[in-house]
């Protein structure tokens, strides 16, 4: 369980985030929605141990994360698997070595154990033979897979998704999503998905979580969100339409 307590965040005068409380249980997809600039990626940041909170708590499972040392928090951070935004991959490396690159960093597995966990991984995510290709070669939406399977390889218990089809039209969003469920009933993580794609919110989680001006103003499952009545939560479902 993910539990963010009190948080706050300043940047100089500035409070990104203001007074967080927010619980994320075993097993659900949580979507964080919010427009631009309203402290959706801080509250990401905050949570994988990027940024340190100005107040309050963040506990991923039994650990306090929020004054740890880098070193300590890499460790948690082994609990966690990354797709980001641009998918992130380095475009030196191929498409295997990249799905490999923390089992090589972080484990003692063989070259053939971790060929065949890339593999596995790849073919997980409707990828298959393209273990030597490199990332310029793919299109956005392999991207996205190629991050998700780097992001599955070492068997994660929670999978943090930024803007997961930013990029991406709406045919290749669909595949994205469906992906993203598929994954999630496949290995029974936590997904928290960062979006301004209320659509895909929708379609994904199993509740909402929207950020107005750093302010978490309404948690709900999908259902209940669809009613609530506060103009600022409509407005955002309005312009999605
Ligand atoms: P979102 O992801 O919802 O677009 P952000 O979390 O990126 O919003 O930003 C929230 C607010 O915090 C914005 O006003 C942004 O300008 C500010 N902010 C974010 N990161 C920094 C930073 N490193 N330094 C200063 N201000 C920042």
């Amino acid at each position: 369980m993910i539990k963010i307590k009190n948080v706050s965040k300043y940047f100089g005068e500035k409070a990104a985030l203001k007074n967080i409380n927010l619980e994320i249980y075993d097993g659900e997809t949580l979507a964080i929605i919010g427009g631009s600039g309203s402290g959706k990626s801080t509250l990401l940041r905050l949570m994988i141990g990027l940024i340190q909170p100005s107040e309050g708590e963040i506990w991923i499972g039994d650990d306090e994360i929020s004054k740890m040392t880098e070193e300590q928090i890499t460790k948690v951070r082994l609990k966690m698997g990354m797709v980001f935004q641009y998918s992130a991959l380095f475009d030196s490396m191929s498409v295997g070595e990249n799905v490999a690159f923390g089992l090589v960093e972080h484990t003692k597995l063989s070259e053939s154990e971790i060929k065949k966990i890339v593999r596995e991984k790849l073919k997980q995510v409707g990828l298959e033979g393209v273990e030597n290709l490199m990332p310029n070669e793919l299109s956005g939406g392999m991207k996205k897979r190629v991050s998700l399977a780097r992001a599955i390889a070492f068997e994660p218990e929670i999978i943090f998704y930024d803007e997961p089809s930013s990029g991406l039209d709406p045919i290749m969003t669909n595949k994205i999503d469906e992906l993203i469920i598929e994954t999630q009933r496949a290995l029974k993580v936590i997904s928290v998905v960062v979006t301004h794609d209320m659509v895909s919110a929708c379609r994904i989680a199993n509740r909402i979580a929207m950020i107005y001006n750093g302010a978490l103003i309404a948690v709900d499952t999908v259902e209940n969100f669809k009613k609530i009545n506060d103009p600022r939560v409509k407005e955002f479902f309005r312009v999605i339409d």
